[in-house]
């Protein structure tokens, strides 16, 4: 079977597909790493990263032309969410075929 590869450097659809958001406990100014700019607050003790409730969401941190060449400019300090947002998962090829990166790169 052949093992299929994304390399997340040149695609980002996933920062510009879904909402992201995490505990308040998460922001610097709570003792955690997630810059407090990055986030507004909606409600509950939850924030939500800077540009991904918009309608056509695009994280504020994702730097570079989706389908290109990306970068996360907080990547050591992103939140769990994306920490814990795999490669290769459903939301991944979710992601990736509503950006029209479907094509699989070998
Ligand atoms: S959608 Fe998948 S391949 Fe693209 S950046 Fe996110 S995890 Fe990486
Ligand atoms: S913080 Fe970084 S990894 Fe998370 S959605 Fe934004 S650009 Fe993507």
């Amino acid at each position: 079977m052949t093992e299929l590869t994304f390399d997340c450097q040149s695609c980002g659809a996933c920062c510009a597909n879904f909402r992201v958001d995490f505990d308040e406990s998460e922001l610097e100014s709570n003792g955690g790493k997630t810059p407090d700019s990055m986030g507004e607050p909606i409600g509950h003790g939850l924030y939500r990263m800077r540009g991904t409730d918009h309608h056509n969401p695009r994280c504020s941190a994702l730097q570079g032309q989706l389908g290109v060449k990306v970068h996360c400019a907080i990547y050591e300090f992103r939140p769990t969410p994306c920490q814990s947002f795999s490669i290769n998962s459903d939301g991944c090829l979710k992601a990736r075929q509503r950006k029209g990166l479907g094509q699989l790169s070998l």
